[in-house]
């Protein structure tokens, strides 16, 4: 969908977004130890290979009965048995319960043959040489049955699944020692101006401190990727593309900020990647983040391999000559912020093969009203409520207003032909990660 802007085409979101995921291929699934997988998404069924548990054991410490030996048991009139052996967890030893005696056991310990029940110790005396029993107990109790969590072939993790700790643990009691999984994106950040400084130099007038390149680095890391943060590189056009090529060997994916808006020569991204014929400028309806590049780049010949220590779980499979995607987003903050959240962040779970990585959406009340240019979707700051279902948007909404974004929670969404919304009205929301 376009819409007419003046005399521009915009692009809608949703064919931006579907271009760019419509580029990107997964990464090639690398076999990884259980320790490193968590947060991975795991790229094949994982299933039990044998029922779980593998064998009929006892849900609690107390004794192996047979059903008839301890049915007349009373809290008044106790039934007394005979403790012929006492088998612990992890007691590989084949023991047989005989009619009339019972066997001490323990929870996870595996039944004696002829078990029918187990009774629970706080139904006891705890007796050792022999047992006084309260309480009759019925076929099955206290007693977990082979394949009574999970069946033999069953699949326990589906392909697909990011990997959180349950489905670690459950991977393990499957007794799967290493995993496919897809590989964590690398992802470096790079930021072009002649106006920015590193955090921590000293003010000076005309120059501003780079927070895009640590804040996307840092939302690249919340989205699953490993990033990389490249230190600024001046609007030079001779430094710009030789910054970029420099970086590719490490890179599964590129964002770069500024350098990319309408300004003519300064736009120096703009021109160095708009050379290559691989990179599409464009405008996207929506507001912060008109100005949107997207597109691929060739990764050249490795010089000395990676080098250094390469992390568990980071693809260490990528080749020269394939192509990295890359994203140039606007310089403004927010508009950077924003960009990722709407296209980078699906971009890196596209990487991994998930396609759920988009944010949360909910539908929250307004607690004052807001405005929107027509024919773009607005993603404005604001504090959501999700107890009392309420969104409160932020005053400061410009693209530069940084301080804002960090007291913001989610974005409220304002349709592209909606210019204005009142207090009390429902709007979407995106919940921020
Ligand atoms: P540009 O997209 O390069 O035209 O930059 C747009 C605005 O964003 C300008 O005010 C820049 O100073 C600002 N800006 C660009 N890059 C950064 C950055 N890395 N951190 C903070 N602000 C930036
Ligand atoms: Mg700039």
């Amino acid at each position: 969908m376009t819409h007419g802007h003046g005399n521009e085409e915009l692009t809608s979101v949703e064919d931006h977004l579907a271009e760019i995921l419509g580029t990107i291929t997964p990464l090639a699934p690398a076999e990884l130890g259980l320790g490193d997988v968590d947060g991975l998404v795991l790229a094949e069924d994982v299933s039990a290979a044998s029922p779980l548990p593998s064998f009929d054991n006892s849900a609690m410490d107390g004794y192996a009965v047979r059903v008839e030996d301890v049915a007349a048991a009373a809290a008044e009139n106790p039934v007394t048995l005979p403790v012929t052996a006492e088998v612990a967890a992890g007691d590989t030893g084949a023991y047989a319960l005989q009619p009339g005696t019972s066997i001490k056991i323990m929870t996870g310990a595996m039944l004696p043959h002829g078990t029918e029940a187990v009774v629970p110790v706080e139904w006891t005396d705890g007796g050792a040489a022999q047992v006084a029993i309260r309480a009759p107990a019925e076929y099955g109790q206290a007693v977990r049955l082979a394949g009574g969590d999970a069946k033999a072939g069953e699949v326990l993790v589906g392909a697909g699944t990011r990997l959180k700790p349950m489905h670690v643990a459950v991977i393990a009691a499957a007794g799967r020692g290493s995993v496919l999984v897809r590989p964590r994106p690398r992802v470096v950040v790079l930021s072009t101006g002649n106006e920015l400084a590193e955090p921590g130099t000293p003010v000076v007038p005309g120059r501003i401190w780079d927070s895009n390149s640590f804040m996307l680095a840092a939302a690249a890391r919340e989205a699953g990727a490993l990033a990389y943060r490249r230190a600024v590189v001046p609007d030079h056009p001779d430094e710009v593309l030789p910054a970029i090529e420099d970086q590719l060997v490490r890179a599964d994916l590129m964002i770069t900020t500024g350098g990319v808006s309408m300004g003519g020569e300064h736009d120096v991204v703009k021109a160095a990647l708009q050379r290559l014929g691989t990179i599409r400028f464009r405008k996207v309806a929506m507001q912060p983040g008109m100005p949107q590049g997207f597109g691929t780049i060739a990764r050249p010949p490795a010089a000395g391999g990676l080098g250094g220590v390469v992390p568990p779980g980071a693809n260490t499979a990528a080749a020269a000559g394939e192509r990295v995607p890359i994203f140039t987003l606007p310089g403004n903050p927010v508009s950077a912020y924003v960009s990722f959240q709407v296209f980078a962040r699906p971009a890196i779970g596209a990487l991994q093969g998930y396609d759920a990585l988009g944010l949360e959406r909910v539908q929250a009340e307004l607690t004052g009203p807001l405005r929107s240019p027509p024919g773009r979707r607005s993603f404005l700051r604001g504090v959501l409520d999700r107890a009392r279902g309420r969104v409160a948007p932020l005053t400061g909404q410009g693209s530069h207003q940084v301080a804002t974004l960090g007291k913001a929670n989610a974005l409220v969404i304002v349709p592209e032909w909606v210019v204005q919304m009142a207090e009390g009205d429902t709007a979407e929301v995106l919940v921020l990660p």
